[in-house]
């Protein structure tokens, strides 16, 4: 039958772009087209190939679609229409479709290659128009007759021509919304990815904030023990050491005053281990506040030196200090923790040395204007380090072996507490060592240089000096602890005083009232109202009467913290327990000075 380009045809092929152009099901959407194509057309067979070219070969074209009229057998399933390679198998439809020709003609009519091809289809009239897609070719829509051979005419093709420009359009459609659904998918996925993410993420800052919780809360216990412990351990430590140096000051026979100086040495050997316990932990959780102040480094260094010298001497041991002059005068630098550093390592220098020499070497050098860095060395003759000991010593509790400790004893926390500090104080700590040869140990700090005028921090020596006659002074003891009341009672009257004494703040409150005192050594931790409150309320009882009553609080709590606290409840100074002569008789000296001062310029307003 002929296919005549008329009214049919149009609206046939109208039906189809209608249908192309309806959103939803792209294969239903093809298969209706080509079936509404196909009947206005009036052919027995309508189908869509779409070509490809893979990488590196040649196009192939595989059949999509097809639409048969009643009765035709379809080929959408035959093998032979897969992949074909039209440039091998029939060059010239490959050149024609390339170039946008349609192939059109009557089979018998056609090569032999073509109608090999054609012929077990049952084709007899065909007509290709190739499919372009964005201006590509993407392939073509076959027309045939399988009944009787028709004519096409030239306006029939340009008719089918713009029905394939429609199937291009919905294939470049397709392309483009396969490509949206992609990237939709794509995007779900990272979406996914993203919300997986944020739930690991979430739940890890969760973790890590409860870890965080659950360390602020140990270390928190860790502190509040330590803090307990050490309380509780030295205000006993207080009597033994406070009472044997009582006994030993009054010059007793032996053996009472040998068996006194032992409870002496282990009382101060227990206390030097609590205060390196203590020390460390709180360097470690960051408590540790520098507190600089101008001082006369060879001084501080020679002072630090006199207490080891007997030890030493003991041993046969030769102790030098060198200073080289280029170390100024003064510096500026917390001394006090300068001097534990190198009190620490003197002391195993003495220790772990058995004959020869221990010495310390002191220089500086420029960091800036004002600013030196201080280079202390330790040397000695001693029993050396083993190589793979070196580092493991600074860590709290390292010792080089166990026979170290079972014949030296320590602690094992004294270096990794140097080094704390060193590094505290914008400095560090080596250890160089030739087993059996012995070791040098060298840390340097930073040190600030000051002008000549500022006063130098005093370094005294330990005896019980008779204050009282040059410094007469009213002192009232408040403490709850019959020893403690009973030893510091002692201690003054050493020096010349008669204290009186209260043993507990509603008791202080009353003798304060009644007599007048110069210095009160009040204990912060009493029953009923506690040292700081008994504090407050005398305060609280002087204010606008102008007098002004020393008072010095006395805790076996040695933190920054509670020195702290007691200054901001109203006292002049704090004392640590176990009390030591020399900070006693310091703050007797202090207070007795301010109070002068106190009369002296009330004495020249007045004037
Ligand atoms: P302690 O001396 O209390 O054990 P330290 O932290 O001060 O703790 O020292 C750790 C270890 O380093 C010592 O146990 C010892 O093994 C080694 N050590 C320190 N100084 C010396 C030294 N001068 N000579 C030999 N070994 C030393």
């Amino acid at each position: 039958m002929d296919h005549p380009p008329d009214a049919s045809l149009l609206a046939g092929i109208a039906g189809a772009l209608r249908l192309l152009l309806q959103p939803g099901d792209f294969d239903a959407s093809m298969q209706g087209a080509l079936a509404e194509i196909g009947r206005a057309a009036r052919v027995d067979r309508v189908y869509i190939f779409e070509c490809n070219t893979p990488e590196g070969g040649a196009m192939v074209w595989s059949q999509k679609y097809e639409w048969t009229a009643d009765g035709i057998e379809p080929q959408i399933d035959n093998p032979a229409l897969q992949n074909m390679c039209f440039a091998e198998i029939c060059p010239r439809w490959q050149a024609e479709l390339e170039t946008g020709l349609p192939v059109v003609g009557v089979v018998a009519e056609l090569d032999e290659a073509e109608r090999i091809l054609l012929e077990p289809q049952g084709i007899l009239s065909i007509a290709a128009v190739p499919i372009r897609s964005g201006g590509i070719l993407a392939g073509m829509v076959g027309f045939d007759d399988c009944r009787e051979a028709g004519n096409w005419m030239p306006q029939t093709i340009q008719l089918l021509e713009a029905a394939a420009g429609g199937f291009g359009g919905a294939m470049a459609r397709k392309v483009a919304d396969d490509a949206l659904r992609e990237a939709h998918a794509i995007l779900q996925i990272q979406a996914e990815e993203l919300r997986e993410h944020r739930r690991v993420a979430t739940s890890l800052i969760e973790e890590a904030r409860q870890a965080e919780q659950r360390a602020a809360a140990a270390s928190e216990a860790k502190s509040t023990f330590l803090a307990v412990m050490s309380h509780e351990m030295r205000t006993p430590l207080n009597g033994i050491i406070g009472f044997t140096d009582l006994i030993l000051s009054e010059s007793p026979p032996d053996p009472i005053a040998s068996h006194a100086a032992a409870i002496q040495s282990s009382g101060r050997i227990l206390l030097g281990l609590i205060n390196e316990v203590l020390d460390f932990s709180r360097i470690e959780s960051g408590n540790v506040e520098l507190e600089p102040v101008v001082a006369d480094i060879r001084e501080a260094a020679s002072s630090a030196l006199a207490g080891l010298r007997r030890a030493a001497e003991r041993k046969g041991l030769v102790v030098e200090l060198i200073v080289e002059d280029s170390v100024p005068h003064q510096l500026r630098l917390d001394v006090t923790r300068y001097q534990q550093i190198l009190l620490n390592l003197v002391g195993n220098a003495v220790k772990f040395t058995d004959r020869g020499a221990v010495c310390v070497l002191i220089a500086v050098t420029r960091l800036d204007s004002d600013t030196v860095t201080l280079h202390t060395a330790v040397s000695d003759d001693g029993i050396g380090i083993e190589p793979d000991a070196l580092e493991r010593i600074f860590e709290p509790f390292g010792q080089a072996d166990v026979s170290v400790h079972r014949r030296y004893g320590g602690t094992g926390l004294g270096l990794a507490i140097s080094r704390n500090l060193c590094r505290l104080m914008g400095g560090d700590i080596t250890a160089a060592s030739r087993p059996g040869r012995g070791s040098t140990f060298t840390f340097r700090l930073a040190a600030g240089i000051c002008s000549a005028d500022t006063a130098i921090v005093a370094l005294p020596g330990r005896v019980i000096p008779a204050l009282a006659a040059e410094y007469p002074l009213n002192i009232l003891i408040v403490d709850d602890v019959p020893t403690n009341r009973q030893l510091l009672c002692r201690l003054l009257e050493k020096m010349g005083y008669s204290p009186a004494v209260a043993t507990h703040g509603e008791e202080a409150l009353e003798l304060t009232a009644a007599r007048a005192f110069d210095l009160v050594l009040m204990d912060i931790l009493m029953p009923g109202i506690d040292g700081r409150e008994t504090t407050q309320r005398l305060r609280q009882r002087e204010a606008g009467k102008g007098r002004w009553l020393r008072i010095i609080g006395l805790s076996a709590d040695a933190t920054p913290e509670n020195a702290r606290r007691c200054l901001d409840s109203g006292m002049d100074g704090f004392l640590t327990k176990p009390i030591q002569i020399d900070d006693l008789a310091a703050a007797i000296r202090r207070s007795h000075a301010e109070i002068n001062g106190v009369e002296l310029r009330r004495t020249g307003a007045a004037g």
